[in-house]
């Protein structure tokens, strides 16, 4: 089916209460994992590629994979340039053919981070693409990296946190689709126990009718993802989970397996370990059968 629009999908859960799963696809394995997975669960799904892995696919390589994937898949799937850093990087997805960009602008200043996030919006709107932008700063980049102190880290993160009183006025003066959020959830691996600050949460709910969207998904209690859905969260953003689960899972098969291994047995592998994963993951966003 067409691409479907990322606006469109977040509105439909936001009002039926369950989050639109967001996974980083870097190569076809990934992208027919997550696909297939949407299917067999019946749900919607966004595959998305973040410029910090254009360093393993060029965003112009992975392209026409992601958006001929989605054309042929049986349930609605968005194509989103997912933090997009650069004015060039987030034009050329666009021209590509993704209906959706985030802009990252969450460690500018406000003031800027308004201006360049309206600038975009204004462009996207007018190709009927939706823009997620980011408010507050969710730690660490995708792909893992480890901050060295722990406390340090922990106070950089809280100092980050989004503000609720600023949520309204970002929103009128950008015209945003959907906003991600910070509110103690960090990208990469944890590197102890998330604290979530709910109440933060409610309240920047309350600040706007946007869908909020939270990143750094991996490693969070089926709890702490139902409560973040039920204070608002309409989008979840999902990789490094999925990245470490496939590599662990191929270890095991070839410390297992006694006959020669080839390269498609590993590929197979990994193809049936994102689906597994991103399968869990749909119904624990409760995303499945909302088709
Ligand atoms: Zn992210």
């Amino acid at each position: 089916m067409p691409l479907i629009s990322m606006k469109k999908m977040l509105k439909d859960a936001q009002k039926r209460n369950y989050a639109i799963g967001s996974f980083n696809a870097i190569n076809l394995d990934m992208v027919r994992g997550i696909i297939e997975a949407a299917e067999e669960e019946n749900s919607p799904v966004i595959i998305c590629h973040a410029e910090v892995h254009f360093q393993y696919t060029p965003l112009g390589k992975i392209a026409p994979i992601l958006i001929n994937e989605a054309q042929d898949a049986d349930v609605p799937v968005a194509v989103l340039l997912d933090h997009g850093k650069t004015f060039s990087s987030i034009m050329k997805a666009m021209q590509l053919g993704f209906n959706g960009i985030m802009f990252d602008g969450s460690r500018l200043s406000l003031a800027e981070n308004i201006e360049k996030t309206a600038e975009i919006v204004k462009i996207a709107h007018e190709l009927d693409v939706s823009v997620e932008a980011e408010l507050g700063h969710v730690s660490r980049p995708e792909g893992g990296g480890a901050e060295d102190d722990e406390d340090a880290a922990k106070e950089e993160h809280e100092r980050l946190h989004t503000k609720p009183g600023q949520v309204s006025e970002f929103v009128e003066k950008t015209g945003v689709d959907c906003l991600a959020v910070a509110f103690g959830t960090a990208h990469g691996i944890y590197l102890s126990e998330p604290q979530l600050d709910f109440d933060r949460l409610a309240q920047l709910k309350e600040a706007t009718d946007v869908p909020l969207v939270m990143h750094g998904g991996s490693g969070l209690s089926e709890e702490e993802f139902q409560k973040s859905i039920d204070k608002g969260i309409c989008k979840v953003n999902y990789y490094t989970g999925m990245a470490f689960k496939a590599t662990n899972d191929i270890k095991e098969k070839l410390n297992q397996t006694q006959e020669n291994v080839y390269y498609h047995d590993m590929m197979m592998w990994s193809i049936e370990s994102f689906k597994k994963d991103v399968r869990e993951s749909l119904r624990r966003f409760d995303s499945n059968d909302k088709v």
